[in-house]
């Protein structure tokens, strides 16, 4: 039997992505299996990159693989089988989350993506990094999240009022 490379893996996933003409923001939609949650699945993403979830697949391809797979991987746009890479972000685990990982036995991610989940300590860090006169992607890189995060709570603090 003829073995897959890794390149053929690559492109049969992206065989099943409907990637629209114009990359203009809109959502990447998974077109094959989903699981019950919505979630696209490719088996050998498995053999690819350690992943069986299409969002986590596009999201090892376009930024590497994610070591803590304990991890969850977002979306912003609240779409589980989207694909886009620019709406997915690598969320935080904070203690409780991976406690109700356990108690439930179900993917973290799931539970932990809410924009409401990032700790307010996190929020707070990522704030004075801001008001320290820090850019974006230096916020992103220092606290682990994406930039589309940190403009989310940077934007919601303004919009709350903050001091
Ligand atoms: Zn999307």
């Amino acid at each position: 039997m003829k073995k897959l490379s890794e390149k053929t893996y690559t492109e049969r996933f992206w065989e099943k992505v409907d990637v629209p003409e114009q990359k203009d923001g809109r959502c990447w939609l998974w077109t094959a299996g989903k699981n019950r949650d919505g979630y696209g699945v490719f088996p050998d993403g498995m053999k690819l990159v350690g992943e069986r979830r299409a969002h986590r697949i596009s999201y090892a391809l376009h930024y590497g693989i994610i070591e803590d797979r304990s991890l969850s991987v977002c979306h912003a746009c609240d779409t589980p089988s989207c694909v886009n890479p620019n709406h997915l972000w690598l969320g935080t685990n904070s203690e409780n989350m991976e406690d109700m990982h356990r108690k439930s036995r179900r993917p973290a991610v799931e539970q932990s993506c809410k924009f409401d989940r990032i700790p307010e300590e996190v929020r707070d860090h990522i704030r004075s990094l801001r008001d320290s006169g820090k850019n974006y992607s230096n916020i992103a890189r220092t606290v682990g999240l994406s930039v589309y995060h940190v403009k989310r709570v940077l934007g919601a603090s303004e919009i709350l009022g903050k001091n």
